[in-house]
């Protein structure tokens, strides 16, 4: 008998963590973030619902920090096993999490500067830049296709799971109690889409008794498209937003995505295809990642450059300090600014997205995913004003996004590689994503012949005995903060409320009109 606990990422997209014991054996699968609004960022900071000194050893699916972003935190509440994980992860975590754990200061540090105005006591950082060594320290480096044994009795095999450099999805084999026989266990970790730069599509065994799945896009599907069509559409924007006469700025996700940008984008360039620009990677960390994925630049599919060339263009600025950063902002046209984060929820590229969001020869290009509650979420909604550090913007530039730089299976690919991992004796697990696509993905693997009852969409902080095949729900913790909120917080219901206010006194024939509005805003309070 074992028992499975889901302590994120059930029924949202972040905060991937998962717990199983085996016998007195317990062991984590990923300790990752929770991201999107408030409310959901203050589950990073309460306690774990469970003791983290208890867990033996941690099992990594891969780098994202959605993934991999508590693992500090884990050790500053006494967890000291091995985190195992692949050569590429660790080298990309001994970047990321030390660049999280500078996040993590600087959200307190702001944090505590409202505090101090407001006579409360300061709160500290959610771990500490020692945390991320600490946990670095822990890191055991296991290759893809070979088992490994973290734990007498259970034995571990990672597999391409084509999301990002490194990402694999993880198999287990231990003892079914004592009755002789073994389980088999898939987590899928994020998998990646058929058509992805520099990775193969994800494969892993068949023949299991349980698998956690991911299922992000489960109510999504892509167009079908191949990696020189998404160039192609990459180009068409850029030349159109370049001949706009503005810059161009793409926020993206420092690890991966802009190095695929950067590829396509070298491409581009060295085919003439590009007018004449200048290339800014406006991320610290996505500079110091790139030269990761150089080490890696051998094992990388689908590379048009040689070594040489690949991400060392000319045209191409990777800036890391903050005087750099800055001047930028003076350039007003024919500059493409990448920068972090993806969803512009935080980083630099906030400072780009206020310089050139109210001018109306700037695009804005979105390349991923915009969680609910972010920023990108607001702009590529259609928001004609935004608000970005206190103040309001008005949304003059081209607003464009390209779907097809996603690092996600759509839902025909979920279908597919969970069909090809057939049979499943027991249960089908479906996290990772939120309700609407998780139920989705559940119709269609029935559709598909699945057995319905093998399907289970767990709840956050729900446990489950797994025994001999089937699942019981050992029933759900408290919870950490309210489901309902997790899409949208008040939080944001404010920001937008603000933002609608700003522009409806804007545009009001006079100050007359002003003063009305606000004289009935203030009757309704
Ligand atoms: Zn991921």
């Amino acid at each position: 008998m074992a028992t499975l606990s889901f302590y994120g990422a059930a029924g949202t997209v972040t905060g991937s963590c998962s717990m199983l014991q085996v016998g007195d054996t317990r062991f984590l699968v990923d300790c990752g973030m929770f991201q999107g609004n408030k409310t959901i960022h203050e589950l990073n900071a309460k306690d774990f619902p469970f003791d983290a000194a208890s867990a033996e050893f941690l099992i990594l699916t891969h780098a994202h920090i959605d993934h991999s972003g508590l693992m500090p935190k884990l050790v500053k509440h006494g967890f000291t096993g091995p985190i195992y994980c692949t050569p590429p992860t660790a080298d990309l975590l001994s970047f990321m999490l030390l660049d999280s754990a500078k996040i993590q200061k600087s959200n307190a540090e702001r944090q505590n500067r409202k505090r101090a105005r407001k006579g409360e006591d300061p709160v500290d950082p959610i771990y500490t830049e020692e945390d991320a060594r600490k946990a670095l320290a822990l890191l055991r480096g296991q290759g893809y296709d070979s088992w490994f044994e973290p734990h007498p009795g259970v034995s571990v095999r990672y597999w391409n799971a084509g999301h990002m450099l490194g990402s694999a999805s993880a198999e287990l084999k231990f003892a079914d109690g004592d009755n002789g026989n073994t389980m088999r266990m898939l987590f899928s970790g994020d998998l990646g889409p058929e058509e992805k730069a520099f990775h193969p599509e994800p494969t892993a065994e068949t023949g299991f008794d349980y698998i956690v799945c991911e299922s992000t896009y489960g109510d999504r599907d892509r167009d079908d498209y191949t990696l020189e069509k998404r160039r192609e559409m990459l180009r068409k924007e850029l030349v159109r937003g370049l001949s706009a006469g503005g810059n161009v700025v793409i926020p993206a996700f420092a690890v991966e995505r802009s190095q695929e940008l950067l590829h396509d984008i070298g491409v581009l360039l060295a085919e003439g295809a590009l007018p004449e620009t200048t290339v800014f990677l406006d991320s610290p960390l996505a500079k110091a990642v790139t030269e990761v994925f150089i080490k890696y630049a051998g094992s990388l599919d689908d590379v048009e450059l040689n070594e040489r060339q690949l991400f060392r263009d000319p045209r191409f600025r990777l800036v890391q300090d903050v005087e750099e950063s800055k001047a930028i902002n003076l350039i007003t046209g024919g500059a493409i600014i990448i920068s972090a984060s993806g969803m512009a929820d935080a980083g630099r590229i906030q400072h780009h997205i206020k310089n050139n969001i109210w001018r109306s020869n700037a695009t804005i290009l979105f390349v991923g995913y915009q969680a609910p509650g972010t920023l990108g979420y607001y702009i590529t909604s259609g928001e004609p004003m935004v608000r970005i550090h206190g103040k309001e913007y008005l949304v003059k530039a081209e607003i464009r996004q390209l779907g097809n730089y996603s690092a996600h299976a759509d839902q025909g690919e979920l279908l597919d590689w969970v069909m090809e991992r057939a049979p499943v004796a027991g249960r089908i697990f479906l996290n990772h994503g939120d309700d609407d696509a998780r139920e989705e993905l559940a119709r269609l693997l029935a559709e598909r012949g699945l057995d319905p009852e093998k399907i289970v969409l767990p709840q956050m902080d729900e446990s489950f005995e797994l025994i001999a095949g089937d699942a019981r729900s050992k029933g759900r913790l408290p919870e950490r903060v309210p489901q309902t909120e997790l899409l949208s917080d008040w939080n944001n219901d404010y920001a937008a409320f603000i933002a609608a206010l700003t522009l409806r006194l804007t545009d009001a024939k006079d100050d007359d009109q002003r003063r009305r509005i606000i004289a009935q805003l203030r009757k309704a309070l």
